[in-house]
């Protein structure tokens, strides 16, 4: 059994680890990115940023002021866990009170704040089921700077991949400096209306810089990297050749009848943290 104190322990260590400490993939795309640039402003601002994450990592602080939603993706095995939500909710309060995290949680109208990071269905936790011995979990603390510009096309067979490129493209830059570029792209293509959403956000798991294994979607990441990087919007849309750091592809099957597309943009502050526990 994986106790419950072991879960919410972790929990608030990896939400510590996460806004703290900016994955090592996107760190290299950053530096990479600021080698190609030649604009000043550009160059500017990628330092800025560079410089933040190496503070932020230094001095154990959050790399930005927005710590998020609390996002979880858990990987349940065959392996018996204690209080599984709880566990997870409580690792979030008390990462909100020792790292210290901003209380951004919100009732969506009357806009009361629970202080707390968590209340109704936030956590928001996707659990899903592996043929593992292990209990995996993801944290994903989402800024909303980047969430808000989210888009979900319900497409057309005919729209047809040119379509998809098309739409995924056009919601970026229409986002221009407000995701805070440069941004990772999550797309998902297929299921239903919330399975394709799903699956942009479970892009975002994926390392900066590695491809997708099947050629067809590796050619359209790069395809649509181009095209957005062609716009110029550059780093915070002040400018420059970086706009995005990497295009991320899921894909699901579908009804014959449709194409949906769910696209969901990561800032630069690209903070995600995992670890696996195995009962001992
Ligand atoms: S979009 Fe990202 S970098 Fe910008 S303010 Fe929000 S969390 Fe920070």
């Amino acid at each position: 059994m994986i106790g419950q104190e072991r879960i919410q322990e972790t929990v608030c260590r990896l939400f510590k680890e996460a806004v703290t400490s900016i994955p090592e993939d996107v760190t290299l795309a950053l530096k990479k990115a600021y080698l190609r640039e030649e604009d000043e402003l550009a160059l500017l601002n990628l330092k800025a940023i560079l410089d933040n994450i190496e503070m932020a990592r230094k001095e154990e602080v959050p790399v930005c002021q927005d710590t998020g939603l609390p996002i979880v993706f858990v990987r349940l095995g065959d392996v018996k866990v204690e209080n599984l939500y709880e566990a997870v909710a409580e690792g979030v309060r008390m990462a909100t009170m020792e790292v210290p995290l901003r209380p951004n949680v919100v009732d969506p109208l009357s806009r009361e704040n629970t202080g707390t990071n968590t209340g109704h269905l936030i956590p928001q936790i996707d659990v899903e089921l592996a043929d593992t011995d292990s209990l995996e979990i993801t944290v994903l603390p989402k800024g909303f700077g980047s969430e808000n510009n989210n888009a979900l096309m319900m497409g057309l067979p005919g729209d047809g991949i040119d379509g998809v490129k098309d739409f995924v493209v056009r919601t970026v830059l229409a986002a221009g400096g407000k995701p805070c570029p440069p941004v990772i792209v999550g797309v998902g293509i297929g299921g239903s209306s919330d399975l394709a959403m799903k699956l942009a956000k479970k892009a975002l798991l994926g390392r900066v810089g590695e491809r997708n294994p099947d050629e067809t979607l590796a050619a359209l990441e790069e395809d649509i990297l181009r095209s957005i990087n062609d716009s110029g919007i550059g780093p915070m849309g002040m400018g420059g050749r970086t706009t995005a750091l990497d295009v991320k592809i899921k894909t699901a099957h579908t009804h014959t009848a449709g194409l949906p597309v769910g696209v969901c943009i990561q800032c630069w502050a690209a903070r995600r943290s995992t670890t696996i526990l195995k009962d001992e």
